[in-house]
């Protein structure tokens, strides 16, 4: 009879992944079961870039975590060599009084974050490739940029497996019950137990948690990459990573670091579905509605596509992480409904659930990320 695993990870994306991690470096028995292989781009952790940012629009509550973030992304930059943050600058456009720019100033001004305020010529002027409306001001700050997801999330797998972690790919969970006694998870291949569960499935999370019905949405998103026509502009060493607040919608863009393309995304907007009927294929539809976008903003960029892939956001009601103990079982936690905004995080996420799996608690302030918000 095998020994018992201390904890159970269930799905190895960006969040599960970082646990399997710091788990492992903790001294904890730790299995990962993935359905797929590891960085597969049928979740939410793929599309070469992430951005990272601290003039956070979304609520300042986040901006603790996010210093304790960027400092966890530089260390594993170090102790790996692997390079996986690269800081060009972040600039949220959109009208002054926009609830993400008066949000993203809230933010910088509650912490104390260096930032520069622009107007529509300057920005033009600083970086030509970009074409504001007039009525649009610029909230800048140097320190925002992006992250590598698929070598952050193969990094940790990597690092989770040198701690001594037991990984399976292409195996996936079934079912899983829990008592007082431990946990037991049913594959297709096995059968394992474990002193605890962590459930850090993604989209999926509506599936192997189904039986309490928390209130996840599964939105389809589609990332795009556009040869530019005038190649110097787009390129990281000349422009920013940005967001754009328009008023009913909001495109993000990241610039080229290899001949791979600019970069341009809807956030949000797209159809709700699910993590097993969403249409993974690019449609015609969803590249008329970036271009309409790149032609009135990003002209230059509005080149031959190279290159499309879907993608899925998990959207909770006020659109907040769940980091959390399951309801009904003191040995499951749960991670999830990141809403298109976690993988900045992972790390941190990644210790959260340690923390709370191997101490019971957790320093870091999480107590947004509450389940009971959801459930109550
Ligand atoms: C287009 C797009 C752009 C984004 N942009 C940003 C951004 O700029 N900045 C940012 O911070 N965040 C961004 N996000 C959000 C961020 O990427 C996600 O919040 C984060 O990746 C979610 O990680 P996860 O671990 O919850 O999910 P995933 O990485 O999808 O991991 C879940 C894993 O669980 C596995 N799994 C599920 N069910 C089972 C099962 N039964 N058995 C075994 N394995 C299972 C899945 O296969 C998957 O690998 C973006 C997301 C998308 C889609």
């Amino acid at each position: 009879m095998p020994k018992p695993f201390d904890v159970i990870v269930l799905g190895l994306g960006a969040m599960g992944s970082a646990a399997a991690y710091a788990l492992a470096q903790r001294g904890v028995r730790v299995l990962g079961l993935e359905q797929f292989d590891i960085a597969h781009d049928r979740g939410s952790s793929h599309g070469r870039s992430r951005v990272i940012r601290k003039a956070y629009f979304e609520d300042p509550r986040y901006v603790p975590l996010l210093h304790r973030a960027y400092d966890m992304w530089r260390e594993l930059e170090q102790a790996s060599g692997v390079e996986l943050m690269r800081l060009n600058g972040c600039l949220n456009i959109g009208p002054a009084d926009h609830a993400c720019i008066l949000g993203a100033r809230h933010s910088v001004e509650q912490h104390g974050l260096a930032y520069e305020v622009l107007d529509a010529p300057e920005i033009h002027r600083r970086w030509p490739g970009l074409r504001p409306d007039d009525d649009d001001i610029g909230l800048y700050e140097s320190e925002g940029g992006f992250l590598i997801p698929e070598r952050a999330v193969k990094l940790h797998v990597d690092l989770a497996r040198a701690a001594g972690a037991v990984i399976h790919t292409g195996e996936a969970v079934r079912r899983w019950i829990a008592s007082s006694g431990g946990v037991s998870v049913q594959t297709d291949d096995g059968r394992y137990v474990g002193g605890q569960l962590m459930i850090t499935a993604g989209a999926w999370l509506a599936n192997v948690a189904a039986e309490f019905h928390l209130p996840l949405r599964v939105e389809r998103q589609v990332q795009t990459w556009f040869e530019p026509k005038v190649e110097d502009v787009f390129t990281a060493q000349h422009m920013p990573v940005f967001i754009h607040f328009l008023a009913d919608r909001a495109y993000y863009g990241i610039p080229m670091t290899k001949n791979e393309g600019m970069k341009v995304a809807r956030h949000h907007g797209g159809r709700i579905t699910t993590a097993d009927a969403i249409n993974r294929e690019v449609t015609e539809e969803d590249e008329v509605d970036v271009r309409s976008y790149l032609a009135n903003h990003l002209p230059d960029a509005n080149g031959k596509l190279l290159a499309a892939q879907v993608c899925m956001y998990t959207n909770t009601p006020d659109d907040h992480f769940i980091i959390d103990r399951h309801p009904n079982h003191a040995n499951v936690l749960i991670a999830g409904g990141f809403s298109g905004h976690g993988f900045k995080f992972s790390p941190v996420v990644g210790q959260a659930l340690a923390d709370l799996a191997i101490d019971g608690r957790t320093d870091l302030p999480i107590g947004l990320f509450s389940i009971h918000r959801l459930t109550a």
